[in-house]
């Protein structure tokens, strides 16, 4: 178990046992909102109420089943009376004190172990391997050291193993993200797909392997099928398509981590839930104060909203329909979480603005699935929107969109802020000689590799055709050059395959900072100008001045 897992564990046990302390508090304020109902009528009933509902919730949230359930029946009957106008008889006052009166007793016998039910989460489900780490069993005397040189250009960091069983040891010490292997060594004509299947036989849950062979003939994949194989490559290798095929495997593991904003009024349930994303690798935000979420929501920019039904100032439901007036937010998942069990209202909230509506008490990993499910569906369906179908960059829009806040919000805090435009030399005669589709894979090659070796924080998009447009934020002009040479160079000795013919291609680049210029229309001007220059001064080269 990791450092901050650990320590997550114990923050969770804290917020519990401040819960346990806090009960005989709870209960004094339900008793005197009791008191003020009985004294003061139908106006107090709504209070009460909702203290009932957050004990309900609480109780649930924290393990106590016995409390949630009693502070749930006390929850009932005041909504009931609410719902018939809120006055009361005598009758009804002594109904509502008895069921109060369990909740207290159960309150008081608490130290009984029983009554806590803990909710253990399955560490084996946060396991991630080193996401980049890739073994390469491969055949010492047919090798070709430049696949390993190009993986690494992509950002995997690989090791290899010329024998099965040096690398069934190095998979016993440390299990990488992928295997590649050869299937014929030096051990023999399968010794690959045999070492491969024996290193199988350890897994609990098999590694993804991708297969190398000369030959693809029926016996030889369907052993590599029976191996595990997810897949099978024949030489010459295309190294595009290989990556292509690597980075879905380890997609999920090295995206961006979900955003997640949990609103509720109850701080401590609050963190409870942020503490179980958190531990699933989910960035949370928590809002207490239902006035608030603009200032976050902007700010944070949240995948799903985690809200509670009952708050103070305004419902979950009200709020949902507040959000969704806005256009920017009219997407984002809303997903309720409350300990409101009855039907009709769970759909009447989500009538109003919620996608889904989970129940309190839920394990940990029920709320894991539903939120990563639903955050993860919004990312694609607005990646579908905002990028670039060939390259997954960002697309013309969205990057000229990111271009105007980005100066808009580099012009207020003074960071510099460099503009780049690239584009691919002669590509109509890769076109030309090669076909389209291989320019099409040259194209998403350079993307690859921008996505590589710029920052998490620069913005990539396919600006049109063979052209490409970059926003370094926080980059002077100097650094920006120097990181885009970079790239050229790598760039420029990457071989592009197609059937047995290699080639190698190049960009050109004009480079801008924001300084004195005015807007993001003077910003791209200038970058195209000097783009136009590099052109003109012979191709493969960045420029970045005037003179
Ligand atoms: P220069 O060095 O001056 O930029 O020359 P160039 O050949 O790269 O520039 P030009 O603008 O003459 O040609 C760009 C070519 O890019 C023409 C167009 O057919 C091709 N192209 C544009 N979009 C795509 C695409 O999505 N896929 C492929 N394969 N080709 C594309
Ligand atoms: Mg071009
Ligand atoms: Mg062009």
């Amino acid at each position: 178990m990791s450092g901050s897992t650990d320590s997550i564990q114990r923050q969770l046990a804290a917020l519990r046992q401040g819960f346990v302390e806090q009960l005989p508090q709870r209960l004094a304020t339900l008793g005197a909102a009791h008191e003020a109902w009985c004294s003061g009528g139908a106006a107090e009933l709504e209070e009460y109420h909702r203290l009932a509902h957050s004990l309900t919730g609480a109780g649930a949230t924290f393990g106590c089943e016995r409390i949630s359930q009693l502070a749930r029946q006390l929850e009932h009957y005041l909504k009931q009376l609410s719902d018939a106008g809120g006055e009361a008889v005598m009758e009804q006052f002594v109904t509502a004190a008895r069921l109060l009166d369990e909740v207290r007793t159960v309150v008081s016998n608490l130290d009984q172990p029983a009554l806590l039910v803990t909710d253990a989460v399955d560490d084996e489900l946060w396991f991630r391997p080193d996401s980049r780490l890739v073994y390469l069993l491969e055949n010492e005397e047919t090798s070709k050291s430049h696949i390993s040189n190009q993986l690494q250009d992509f950002g995997y960091c690989i090791e290899r193993f010329s024998h099965g069983v040096a690398l069934q040891q190095a998979v016993a010490e440390q299990r990488p993200a992928i295997i590649l292997a050869d299937i014929v060594l030096a051990e023999g004509e399968c010794a690959g797909i045999e070492s491969v299947a024996a290193i199988q036989r350890q897994q609990t849950a098999p590694l993804p392997v991708i297969f190398f062979s000369n030959d693809a003939d029926f016996d030889t994949r369907l052993a590599a099928v029976r191996a595990k194989g997810v897949a099978y490559f024949q030489h010459p290798l295309s190294v595009g398509k290989l990556v292509d095929v690597m980075d879905g495997l380890v997609e999920r593991e090295t995206s961006e981590p979900l955003r997640v904003l949990l609103v509720d009024d109850q701080i401590d349930q609050a963190s409870h839930y942020a503490l179980i994303l958190q531990r699933a690798g989910i960035v949370t935000t928590v809002v207490t104060d239902s006035m608030r979420v603009f200032d976050v929501l902007a700010e944070f920019a949240p995948e799903l909203i985690l809200m509670d039904m009952y708050m103070p100032k305004c419902s979950g439901v009200e709020l949902a329909a507040v959000i969704r007036q806005q256009p920017g937010y009219v997407g984002v998942p809303i997903v309720f979480l409350s300990s409101e069990s009855e039907r009709n209202v769970q759909l009447d909230a989500m009538r109003k603005g919620g996608d889904d509506f989970l129940t309190k008490p839920i394990k940990a990993s029920e709320l894991i699935q539903s939120v990563t499910i639903c955050a993860e569906r919004y990312r694609t369906l607005r990646s579908l929107m905002s990028c670039d179908s060939l390259t997954g960059l960002l697309n013309h829009t969205s990057i000229m969109a990111s271009l105007d806040n980005e100066v808009a919000r580099t012009s207020r805090n003074g960071e510099p802020l460099s503009f780049v435009m690239l584009d691919i030399d002669n590509f109509k005669k890769i076109n030309d000689s090669y076909g389209h589709a291989v320019g099409d894979s040259v194209l998403k090659g350079l993307s690859r590799l921008l996505l590589q070796r710029l920052r998490k924080t620069d913005f990539v998009g396919r600006y049109g055709g063979e052209e490409f447009a970059i926003i370094m934020p926080e980059t002077p002009l100097l650094d920006a050059a120097k990181v885009m040479d970079e790239v050229r160079q790598l760039f420029s000795e990457t071989m592009h395959c197609t059937g047995d013919k290699e080639f190698s291609a190049t960009f050109s680049c004009g480079v801008a900072e924001l300084l004195s210029l005015t807007g993001s229309g003077e910003l791209r001007e200038l970058a195209d100008q000097r783009l136009y220059r590099a052109k003109h001064e012979g191709r493969n080269r960045i420029i970045s001045s005037d003179t």
